[in-house]
């Protein structure tokens, strides 16, 4: 996760970290969650495989074709939960499929508050009605992504596959934003959007979302078999960077955060730009990146599970040789913690065998090899370079 506001307005930030770090188990303050450390990391959770779209680039080929089986339960879901709690996760990102299609989804919700876990949600919004969203406030969830693929009908209904969804996620942000629950846009950057991206962050300040977070499409799910006809080359990865970069700078960082996920090679660009601008700051986001050692938190700060329970390094990380478990073999602590097991230890030690452009690179230690899931879907092998990377290209 590139943190752009962060780092362009985030003086103090780096000692805030610190001092985090120094109290030991205490709650994370929101605005640090990406700090946690490697035992307690944000979990994302596919509670459900079920979705009432089937969007072109879905990771997790959700549909409405997926049925529920196999999904854990809610009295398993609830001993995750627990195990969660005792683990010290900071929060739980229920995702999905779409995750109001889970009937118990609320109640696992209540339940993790009740154990003093956050909560937050993953959603593609068209369920969210002023009732809906009155509920999630209830079930004290706190915050609400909800994906937007373009800046207008035509452009996120196509990727979408279902007519009138954006506007039903348009309504959405408004009925969040009335019952208190704060929101963020969540945009998948392709060739068919990216000309929205000027429009799209327009859009996102108009309906009061909290946040820009723009994913680039990682090979996994139907993302793999549309990755070639969608993914953005290096010049427009850095055009679509550079305009994120302006429009964090003009933006009061109390009205929207903009950030970036799964290519932490973003980083580089971010500290050349503010190197270029001559920023007061850069010191501060240099040392702030430093302390992340390589951009990418899977299998460290961030943690998947999916809907029948497997544990992954991250939501992406779905290949076999992936796999670290299911929690109704062995507790997530016990599995977390095992460092043993092949796929943490691969993901945890990823920077000893760098390949290709990764294995020399100068930016290593800040980006940390970039992508490791597009590294080994395009060359099946997890230690080459990652193909994404527009670092010296453009
Ligand atoms: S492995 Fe790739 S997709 Fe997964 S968290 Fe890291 S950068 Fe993101
Ligand atoms: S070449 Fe590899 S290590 Fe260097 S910036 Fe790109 S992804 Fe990161």
């Amino acid at each position: 996760m590139n943190r752009i506001t962060q780092c362009l307005h985030g003086r103090g930030t780096v000692s805030a970290v610190m001092r985090h770090r120094k109290a030991g188990n205490g709650d994370v303050p929101a605005s640090l969650l990406a700090f946690t450390s490697m035992y307690r990391p944000v979990v994302f959770w596919n509670v459900t495989d079920r979705c009432n779209l089937a969007c072109t680039h879905c990771y997790n080929a959700s549909g409405l074709s997926s049925t529920g089986e196999g999904e854990l339960s809610t009295a398993e879901a609830c001993t995750v939960i627990d195990d969660l709690a005792r683990t010290g996760v900071p929060l739980i990102i229920f995702t999905g499929g779409e995750p109001l299609m889970r009937p118990d989804l609320f109640e696992l919700a209540r339940y993790a508050e009740a154990r003093g876990v956050k909560t937050a949600l993953s959603t593609n919004g068209t369920l969210i009605s002023p009732e809906m969203a009155g509920r999630i406030r209830d079930a004290g969830i706190g915050y609400a992504g909800i994906s937007l693929d373009g800046a207008t009908a035509a452009t996120h209904d196509r990727f979408r596959q279902s007519p009138g969804a954006f506007d039903r996620s348009i309504a959405a942000f408004g009925a969040c934003k009335d019952a208190g629950v704060r929101t963020g846009v969540r945009v998948t950057l392709t060739k068919e959007n990216s000309a929205e991206l000027g429009a799209l962050i327009e859009l996102a300040l108009r309906i009061g979302a909290s946040r820009f977070c723009l994913y680039w499409l990682v090979p996994c799910g139907r993302g793999a078999a549309a990755y070639n006809r969608l993914q953005l080359g290096p010049g427009e990865v850095t055009g679509a960077l550079s305009l994120l970069y302006r429009k964090a700078k003009e933006t009061d960082p109390a009205a929207m955060e903009f950030l970036t996920v799964d290519a932490p090679q973003d980083c580089v660009h971010l500290l050349s730009a503010m190197e270029e601008d001559k920023s007061a700051d850069l010191d501060d986001a240099r040392s702030l990146l430093a302390s992340l050692k390589g951009g990418c938190s899977a299998g460290t700060r961030v943690a998947n599970i999916d809907a029948s329970g497997n544990i992954w390094p991250c939501q992406f990380a779905r290949s076999p040789e992936f796999c670290a478990g299911n929690v109704r073999d062995r507790p997530f602590s016990a599995i977390w913690q095992d460092s043993t097991i092949p796929a943490l230890a691969l993901f945890r030690n990823k920077d000893v065998l760098f390949s290709g452009r990764c294995g020399d690179c100068r930016h290593r230690i800040l980006c940390g090899g970039g992508c490791r899931v597009r590294a080994h879907a395009t060359n099946g092998d997890f230690f080459a370079e990652d193909p994404f990377c527009y670092t010296g290209q453009s």
